[in-house]
């Protein structure tokens, strides 16, 4: 499964793009990827679909904003499970973005991106545990996080004071030539200066504090706002609060892993909440009221009389609210009826004296909705 990329990667545009940013940058990539340019071309075609997915969500201020703070799994593209991006259709996009490609011709954009390769540090992950009562309402996390940080002396350089010199191996150029003998004859191949990564300098003199690494270890307490909603096994990712690079570069992510605590009472499926209440026979015959459990506090539910065990109570929106901010769940509450084990000797006598009445025996209709349910279980 491929991971998603990074919406303003994408675009390459910075995260601080402004709208006419964006949507020049999109424009650019619409018409050069686009399917009366290429056609057939499957490559250029999922480009088209990438671009336009990344400009739906940054265009629009709010999924922007989602997106900013919780990367993909904010606006719908919930990392982890078999969600496979292209959220848009071809249709979509000419219908979201007809306008985009009206009034400029296609004109020769080339391609011709510069080959010089941005180190990136490590990504790194981090679980967090959250209750139901902290998924219910969102909640705010204080997260302290081990990792590499730029060196403030050299400024993630790992040079003290810049001092370098040419690199001997590849004579400063940053990468070696190889010829190599193949089958298809004498091969010419470039790669990376083993010696200097490709940098073409060296450092004559080590930044003592770093020595030479260009990144120190610190302990970093992170601030996650984390939405309401969130699922176990969901990742929010933090783009570039991960590892800084060795010698400067790009940070790389942090991805923050959900874990959800058990609740002792409540079931959680999706977005709806489960509670098994077990009713005192009294109750399941008389009606009554009963305290059954939410997350946040109790809540009374009338009983009616007669209830059978077996039905289930729903109780709107009373679930878990759904990640994308389109209301709530609602709260299952699924009867079960109690048959007392311990009797006292005048209480034994009542069910005596209620056996051969005929109200106690169940009536048609009653059979026939628990043979129904019974068999719906098979189904
Ligand atoms: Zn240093
Ligand atoms: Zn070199």
């Amino acid at each position: 499964m491929a991971e998603k990329r990074d919406y303003y990667e994408v675009l390459g545009v910075s995260k601080t793009a402004s709208a006419d940013e964006l949507k020049k940058a999109y424009r650019k990539l619409a018409i050069k990827y686009h399917p009366d340019k290429n056609p057939g071309d499957k490559a250029a075609e999922e480009k088209f679909k990438e671009a336009a997915e990344a400009y739906e969500v940054l265009s629009d201020p709010e999924k922007r904003q989602r997106y900013d703070q919780f990367g993909h799994a904010g606006v719908g593209g919930a990392a982890g499970g078999g969600f496979s991006g292209g959220g848009m259709s071809m249709e979509d996009i000419f219908s979201h973005f007809g306008d985009i490609f009206g009034g400029g011709g296609f004109g020769g954009f080339g391609g011709g991106g510069s080959a010089r390769r941005t180190r990136r540090g490590s990504d790194l992950r981090i679980r967090v545990k959250l209750t139901l009562k902290e998924v219910a309402t969102g909640v705010e996390k204080k997260i302290k996080v081990r990792k590499y940080v730029a060196c403030k002396h050299c400024n993630g350089t790992g040079a003290e004071g810049n001092n370098y010199s040419t690199c001997t191996t590849c004579n400063g150029s940053g990468v070696v030539t190889r010829i190599q003998n193949t089958m298809l004859g004498r091969m010419q191949t470039q790669s990376a200066c083993p010696t200097c990564g490709g940098e073409g300098k060296i450092i004559s003199k080590k930044c003592p504090h770093c020595s030479g690494e260009g990144v120190v270890t610190e302990e970093e307490v992170i601030t996650l706002n984390i939405p309401a909603g969130v699922m176990e096994g969901m990742q929010i990712p933090l783009r570039g609060k991960g590892n800084a690079a060795r010698h400067g570069g790009v940070n790389g992510d942090l991805y923050v892993l959900i874990e959800e605590e058990e609740h002792p009472e409540l079931m959680r499926d999706e977005n709806d909440l489960i509670y098994n209440a077990l009713l005192t026979l009294p109750v399941a015959v008389n009606g009554g009221t009963i305290d059954i459990p939410t997350v946040d506090g109790k809540a009374k539910v009338k009983i009616e009389a007669g209830t059978q065990p077996g039905k289930v109570l729903r109780l709107k929106g009373k679930g878990l609210p759904r990640v994308n901010g389109y209301g709530n769940g609602d709260l299952l509450v699924n009867i079960g009826v109690y048959i007392p084990e311990n009797l006292s000797k005048d209480e034994r006598k009542i069910f005596e004296k209620l056996q051969d009445s005929d109200n106690m025996k169940p009536s048609d209709s009653a059979k026939k909705s628990f043979f129904e349910r019974f068999k719906s279980m098979f189904e």
